[in-house]
Formats: C-alpha cells, structure tokens, sequence
C-alpha cells in the first residue's frame, strides 16, 4: 500500500492532540487545535507546500500550479472535533489530500492549477455555537457577530482569537470570492452505513441534505386520570405520539427520495404528573433529504397529517418552522469526474447523498463543489470512539482522489 498505513498513522498521531484524553476531543483556537495545526503544517511542508495558520487558525497549504496565474482547487475538511469523538471524521480528508500532494511532489508533478488544501479550525460548532466558521470565512459568509460568541467560560471568540495568534481584522481577506477558485472538493468519511451495507468502500455524494426543523404544538384538555373515561379524553400526548410516528411512516415510505429521513428529537409533555391527562405537547421534526422538493413536500404532508390527527382526537395542533437550509448540490460533472476516479480504482460507483452537513455544503455558491464518501465499519457510527476506518479503504479513498485531481478538468 503506498497511502493507507501511513495516513492511519498519521490519525493515530493527531489523536493525542485531545483536552480530553484518552477522550478525543479538539475544539477551535484551544491548544490542542494549535498542536494539531503544527503536525498539519509539518507534513504539508514536508510534502512540499508553502502552509501556516491563517487570520482565523484555519491550516492551509498551498501546492503550486504549473504557473503563477494557474486557476485554484480547494480541498480539506475539518480539524476540530465533536467530544468524545473519533479519529477520522475531518481528519481524514486533510490527510489524504496531503499524501496526494506528496506524492505528485516525489515525482516532481506540478499540476495546471494550485491545490489549495485547508484544514478548517472549526466545522463542528462545539467551542462557540456557530458552524463552519472557517469554511464560511472563505465562502464570503462569516458573521462577524461570531467574534462576539462567548464560550462556557465566558472568553469571546474574538478574544480567543487573539490569544491564538490569529486575527480578527484579517478574515474578511480570507473570503475566496473573485480569486479563481475553480473547484471545492471534499473527501470525509461517510459517518453511516450505507456504503458498508453495500459492501463499497467509495461513494459519489449527490447533494448534502437540506433540512426543516419544526416545532410542533399539541394542545388538549388536563383531567383527572382516575375519573374521566376513556373515549372522552383530550388527551394531547397520546395525539402525538400518533404524529410521531406519522413522521416514521412518511419518511419511511418516501425514503428514497434524496434519502429522506425524520426524526423526533425532542418532547415534552405537561403538566406532566402520573395523575393528570396530558395538556400540552410541544415536540420538534428534523426533516432532511438531498431533494428540497421532496422535503418540502414532506413537511407539507406532515402538516396535513398532524391536523387530521388532531381533529379526529379533538386536540389543537399548530406547527412553525423554525429553522430550514436548502440542500447544497453537489456539481453533475464533478460528480462524474469522481465516478471516474473510482472506476479507475476497479470499484464499483455509488452515489449517495449526505444527511450530516459538511465543509463542502458552503461552497456551491463559490464554486463547482463535490465530495468522496468513505466507508467507515462498526454500522457507520461516527462522533463517538468506535469510529472505525481501515487502512484499505484510506488507501484506495486517496489513490482515487489523487486520480481525480490528476485528471480535473474544469467545469462551469
Ligand atoms: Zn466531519
């Protein structure tokens, strides 16, 4: 294998970086994201790239183009984790750019564009409640309100800035707009189970999922539990429960469209006493699917439903969005170009959408974006310990990478 156990190595290394040992746990602008930053920059040099810490502690290495005004492709992903995490979501994808780049180096292979590899300071949100932070910087979208975010022990994001070595008034120079960016691509491994089950180690991602989150409120009559009948209750949890499960009967019917999913995350019932009828329900609906019109059509069912519901149990129900993204697609042809690149690797081509978001779903708006899916073991599980990659598939994940950025061609 010329990538895969060095890159397991290298995850194995960057796993010490932890506040949180033998925890995982590396959140933005701590000392573990500078430790982290350093190992990055040093196999970036050593793979003979210009890199250092930008205005806003994102690592970024620059291989240079054939020429000085070639064009710019970006890749990376993320260096920051969630608590508790495993050693490969983010990582990896700054990883296997670096061992493409060190290979194109030891061969002394310039390619017609500058690759741009980035591992961003923070995806996950976990340290300042903002995501993307670093992704959006260069996107052209960073909220300079986030610089006021304080975390749990009251330190602003600009303060912590700061203390980092960054620098608060340099990041909008950071935003990538109107530079020659000609392609964003991401490769992350695919933190569920569907290219396990299908026993595939790479998959094309289709779009990264849209989402709708609703807040749903169930309205009924309190009463006594030992006294009035049943068939004469108004009772407002046990009418949504039947909307609960609505949301699993719809998105399991309609799942195949842009991989539809719903879930129930959150419920509560009052006045909540073993004695009394439930009054009032409020419980939120995360719906997502790489089709926005499916997904709209779902909520739209889903508001249908929880209405029916509640008029045939003769409870009040209303239902706001409160939060909704569109799905970021990810370009036809690039997507093409990345089949290519696993057919090339003698592997059958799946594509997939994504249902987490990822560095890549800021960028469609910049440029043409794509992403490599990489099959992780253990059902897929990811954000936890038991994450699971093996050298094999980071091997053939990074031969198919390098195969797409040697063969890119431009799209528009
Ligand atoms: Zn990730």
């Amino acid at each position: 294998m010329r990538f895969g156990p060095a890159l397991m190595a290298q995850a194995d290394a960057l796993a010490r970086f932890t506040s949180d040992a033998p925890r995982i746990t590396r959140t933005y602008l701590s000392p573990e994201h500078k430790n982290a930053g350093a190992y990055l920059i040093d196999l970036m040099r050593g793979a003979g790239m210009e890199a250092g810490f930008d205005a806003l502690g994102n690592i970024v290495g620059c291989y240079a183009g054939a020429d000085a005004h070639a064009p710019v492709v970006m890749t990376g992903s993320h260096q920051d984790s969630v608590r508790n995490a495993g050693k490969y979501d983010g990582l990896f994808g700054i990883l296997s750019a670096i061992a493409c780049v060190k290979d194109l180096h030891a061969r002394g292979k310039r390619l017609p564009f500058a690759l741009e590899i980035v591992g961003f300071g923070d995806e996950e949100g976990v340290r300042f409640g903002a995501t993307l932070i670093g992704s959006k910087a260069m996107a052209g979208t960073f909220d300079p309100a986030w610089l006021d975010r304080t975390d749990t022990d009251g330190i602003t994001m600009r303060q912590a800035l700061a203390d980092f070595g960054g620098d608060p008034d340099g990041i909008a120079a950071l935003d990538r707009r109107g530079r020659n960016v000609i392609a964003f691509v991401e490769s992350h491994i695919e933190q569920g189970p569907v290219l396990l089950n299908d026993g595939l180690a790479l998959g094309v991602v289709t779009a990264i999922a849209g989402a709708t989150r609703l807040r749903v409120t169930v309205t009924g009559l309190a009463g006594h539990a030992g006294t009035v009948p049943m068939g004469q209750r108004r009772d407002a949890l046990t009418a949504a429960c039947e909307m609960v499960l609505a949301v699993e009967r719809h998105c399991e019917t309609h799942r195949t469209e842009g991989g539809l999913v719903g879930t129930v995350g959150m419920l509560e019932a009052r006045p909540g006493a073993a004695n009394v009828i439930p009054q009032d329900v409020t419980f939120t609906v995360d719906v997502r699917s790489g089709d926005d019109a499916a997904r709209r059509a779902a909520v739209a069912a889903l508001r249908a439903r929880f209405a029916d519901i509640a008029r045939g149990r003769d409870v009040d129900v209303g239902a706001e969005i409160f939060y909704a993204a569109d799905a970021a697609p990810c370009h036809p042809a690039l997507q093409a170009q990345l089949a290519a690149a696993i057919t090339a690797q003698g592997l059958a081509v799946r594509h997939l959408p994504s249902g987490a978001g990822h560095d890549a779903m800021v960028f469609p708006p910049l440029c043409p974006t794509a992403m490599l899916f990489v099959r992780c073991g253990n059902n897929g599980i990811s954000h936890h310990p038991d994450e699971t990659l093996t050298a094999e598939d980071a091997e053939v994940a990074t031969a198919a990478l390098l195969h797409f950025l040697e063969n890119f061609t431009p799209v528009h």
